[in-house]
């Protein structure tokens, strides 16, 4: 397969600016791979450094949920590759050597960001035709799964960690509060975990869509009291697991009051501004044993695990993809991306 010298790529360079550039094909060096971009979902991540909300990662090689095909390899790659292999990228770099990393939290590694070079264009950079990445981040799935799904092998990874984490038991309720593509990734992940799920969300839509996807029950906190629906929900005993997949601090507190005994609430969406506060009666921990935690990425664990899900379809992710752009419509895709009716908006540089 003969490749071009070039290749064409995106570049958030401000708010609202994209600019697309023509750049040299690289060589794989050692230990890197070289892929042609399949598909590449369009995140809350990029949405928040397109929007201007994240004013600090630019300029931004946005695209860090993505497949591909392996087009070269390079020296001491360990596992078994071939040209055309088609494989999921986990994007979050680990460098092994922390001690984060040693202790096996590597989605917590002191060194997952690069350093950056002020003004040069930087990140994991799957919104262009081609991207060179280290071995170790890429998975090989088979050639049934669509390149659509083997790219949200990043995000379902991410729940999974979460999901990992704060296990209910058989006979628990969980509550998944915000039914975004995260929140019904959750849904997804707790289909078979033996607990009554709720979903708790204010837009009718995405209401409807938890419903479709299996919620047993459903909250709008924009007609009726989180806490207290909780409560009818569970005879009073409150939630055993609460995930927060939408980052409002008010949302934190209200699961807090809504814990059910040994409860726990974890915070997976991060909250925008940074710095804010909550108020918490910090006798919920004494007297309850509430747990107040939260979850970050993945670790190279779960990402096998979404993986392995994804190719054996024991989570099922069509209901979470909302179509597709060609690269040079990203503009087009991020508008698409930020509807409230849509979850996971993908772009094909190559074509599909
Ligand atoms: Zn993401
Ligand atoms: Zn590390």
């Amino acid at each position: 397969m003969s490749q071009p010298s070039t290749y064409r790529r995106s570049v958030i360079t401000g708010p609202r600016q994209i600019e697309f550039e023509e750049v040299a094909l690289p060589e794989p060096g050692p230990r890197q791979v070289l892929l042609k971009v399949a598909a590449a979902a369009l995140c809350t991540w990029e949405q928040r450094v397109y929007s201007g909300i994240d004013h600090w990662s630019y300029p931004l090689l946005g695209g860090h949920e993505f497949s591909g095909d392996v087009v070269a390899i390079g020296a001491g790659v360990m596992q078994p590759l071939a040209p055309g292999d088609q494989v999921a990228v986990a994007g979050l770099r680990r460098c092994g050597e922390c001690w984060a990393c040693r202790r096996g939290y590597d989605n917590l590694c002191d060194n997952q960001h690069m350093p950056r070079e002020p003004g040069r264009p930087s990140g994991p950079a799957g919104f262009g035709e081609y991207a060179l990445v280290d071995g170790y981040q890429i998975y090989r799935y088979p050639k049934r799964v669509h390149p659509f799904e083997a790219a949200l092998a990043e995000p379902l990874a991410c729940v999974l960690h979460d999901v990992k984490r704060f296990m209910p038991r058989r006979g628990d309720t969980a509550v998944i509060v915000g039914a975004g593509i995260m929140g019904l990734l959750h849904l997804a992940a707790l289909h078979n975990s033996g607990a009554l799920v709720v979903v708790s969300e204010p837009d009718p839509t995405r209401r409807a869509k938890a419903h479709e996807m299996g919620a047993h029950a459903v909250i709008d906190p924009s007609t009726e009291d989180y806490v207290e629906a909780v409560r009818r929900l569970t005879e009073g005993r409150g939630a055993s697991v609460q995930y927060i997949a939408i980052g409002l601090p008010a949302v934190i507190e209200h699961a807090i009051q809504a814990a059910a005994k040994r409860g726990s609430v974890s915070v997976y969406a991060s909250v925008h501004p940074r710095g804010t506060s909550i108020q918490v009666d910090p006798n919920v921990f004494h007297h309850k044993e509430v747990v107040l935690s939260g979850s970050l990425a993945q670790d190279h664990e779960d990402f096998l695990d979404a993986v392995w899900s994804i190719a054996h379809q024991t989570i099922d992710l069509k209901p979470v993809l909302s179509g597709s752009f060609p690269l040079r419509q990203l503009e087009r895709a991020f508008a698409a991306a930020a509807r409230p009716d849509t979850y996971r908006v993908f772009l094909t540089p190559n074509g599909l």
